[in-house]
């Protein structure tokens, strides 16, 4: 049995707690590897050298930390399916979808290439006699992530890619279920010129989580993960006198009106709710048709494409559409889900309760599930399945249709379908969602804009990526100046106002 480790001051540690995860091979349900779970002493030395590491960086010239970047995506084109192997092994996701998952973490990390700009303040000249203002950015010190299992690439480097290009040291606490890919980023950072300490992977739970919150040299915690642990996590950090920024669960509606393309829609709602087995917080997990009729073309029209979901191991190379489900407790959450959308009276036009794979019988596979008739009361509706599982709920009227996706506690992601602009321009300027696809399933936002939900799905002021992770990760300070020609006239005693 492989023993994982942690990756403290540039090397491969072992665990000392005496505490491990199972890590699974969710295509066969075997135990593959030891997850070391960090107790709170091991986190505190972590910090520690983090501490002592992070002045030099902050002072590195920003150029010269870019340039770190730079090199690191070419060892990530250079590793990329390596990385996705080894991501598909402990996560299930086919081999195409985890190199998508490094690539969208990639183009964050391009993206801070260009830190230096991002990084450089403001200036007024003679703000007052003699006097000149600036502000500049600075780095927090020792920052923190705290990230999921469904992109183990992607949302570490989403944080901290931009945390340490603009010098700060970033402590790294994965998820416990598929921690193998975040060590290999910090050590290909390394390989990439990173000074050792400035990226550390501390492996753990709950003990590892509260070591970081109650850490008083760490000046920030990112998280990103289901709600509750988000609303945890941003509560006692915040109490804690960090600054927090999490980001929850999703619940994600697509609207189909009556004009929109339908195979279009169809096709778009199969990838969307389906891909990456629904374990992702972007996924469409509610389908809204507008109208009976548009209700039931839709189905007519998912119903074979449902059906036809090629399930499989990601060793089935590109024939396969969707892998297994993380570990079995996700897959029985699901089942158990799916029965109480039955036992609701919803009505079940694809059922994938039966499936089963030959030689695969003890994964975490789930078969495609399409349910119709959806009502807000019922359980599959209310709560977040993060399965192979799509909800039809039919609204009568567009307004219905907003209305749902509106009062619905969660406020990831969204998408209308329609060919008509007038419609699809009053969705966008009502919807209280953070992310709002028109004709688009998935509008996950480039790294050049921000990436965030509203409502129940984020918590703090500040989006992922994009120009607010530079301000997430800096502290303002603004300086004002005169130099000693103007002490000369003595000091003043009132407070100095423009005249
Ligand atoms: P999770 O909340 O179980 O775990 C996330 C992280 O929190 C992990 O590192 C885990 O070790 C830690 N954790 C778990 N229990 C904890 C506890 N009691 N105290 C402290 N820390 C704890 O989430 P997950 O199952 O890994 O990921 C799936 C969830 O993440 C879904 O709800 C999904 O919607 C959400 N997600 C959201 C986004 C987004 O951007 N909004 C992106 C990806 C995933």
């Amino acid at each position: 049995m492989q023993e994982l480790t942690h990756y403290i001051n540039g090397e491969h540690v072992k665990g000392t707690s005496g505490r491990f995860a199972d890590v699974y091979n969710p295509a066969t349900g075997e135990v593959q590897a030891k997850c070391p779970l960090a107790s709170t002493a091991e986190m505190e030395k972590a910090v520690e050298i983090a501490a002592a590491a992070q002045p030099a960086w902050a002072a590195t010239n920003p150029q010269r930390r870019a340039r770190v970047m730079m090199k690191f995506v070419a060892l990530l084109n250079r590793d990329m399916d390596k990385l996705a192997e080894a991501l598909s092994r402990e996560h299930g996701k086919t081999l195409p979808d985890a190199a998508g998952d490094v690539q969208r973490g990639l183009e964050v990390v391009e993206y801070c290439i260009g830190a230096p700009q991002m990084l450089k303040g403001e200036f007024t000249d003679s703000a007052g006699p003699g006097i000149d203002m600036y502000s500049m950015r600075q780095a927090l010190g020792v920052t923190a992530g705290i990230t999921p299992f469904n992109f183990p690439a992607m949302i570490p480097m989403w944080m901290f890619a931009p945390a340490i290009a603009c010098g700060n040291a970033f402590i790294l606490k994965p998820s416990e279920r598929d921690p193998s890919v975040p060590l290999m980023l910090a050590e290909l950072m390394e390989e990439a010129g990173l000074p050792k300490g400035i990226l550390q992977v501390v492996n753990g739970d709950k003990e590892a989580v509260d070591a970081i919150l109650y850490n008083d040299t760490i000046q920030s915690v990112g998280f990103v993960g289901s709600t509750p642990i988000a609303e945890y996590i941003y509560g006692t950090g915040c109490s804690q006198g960090k600054r927090v920024q999490c980001f929850g669960g999703a619940k994600n509606h697509m609207i189909i009106m009556p004009d929109a393309d339908m195979d279009q829609a169809a096709d778009a709602l199969v990838g969307a709710g389906y891909g990456a087995a629904g374990e992702r917080c972007m996924a469409i997990s509610v389908a809204v048709p507008v109208g009976e009729e548009t209700a039931d073309r839709l189905i007519e029209k998912l119903v074979p494409r449902v059906e036809a979901l090629k399930v499989g191991p990601y060793t089935a190379g590109n024939d396969v559409d969707y892998g297994p489900v993380v570990t079995g407790a996700a897959k029985q959450n699901i089942l158990n889900l799916v029965q109480s959308g039955i036992d609701q009276g919803a009505k079940l036009v694809v059922d994938g309760r039966d499936f089963s794979l030959q030689g695969y019988e003890e994964g975490f596979f789930v078969g495609a599930h399409l349910f119709d008739n959806v009502t807000k009361d019922m359980d599959i509706y209310k709560k977040e399945i993060f399965g192979p599982v799509l909800s039809t709920v039919r609204a009568q009227t567009y307004e219905e249709a907003i209305g749902l996706a509106m009062d619905h506690e969660y406020g990831n992601g969204t998408a209308i379908f329609t060919r008509d602009g007038d419609t699809a321009r009053d969705f966008a300027n009502r919807i209280n969602i953070g992310m709002v696809g028109v004709n688009v399933p998935i509008p996950v936002p480039l790294a050049y804009h921000t990436f965030g939900g509203w409502k129940k799905s984020a918590f703090g002021d500040l989006n992922q990526h994009g120009p607010d992770a530079f301000k997430f990760y800096t502290r303002t300070k603004t300086i004002t100046a005169r130099w000693p020609s103007g002490i000369k006239e003595g000091g003043e005693f009132s407070i100095p106002v423009m005249e």
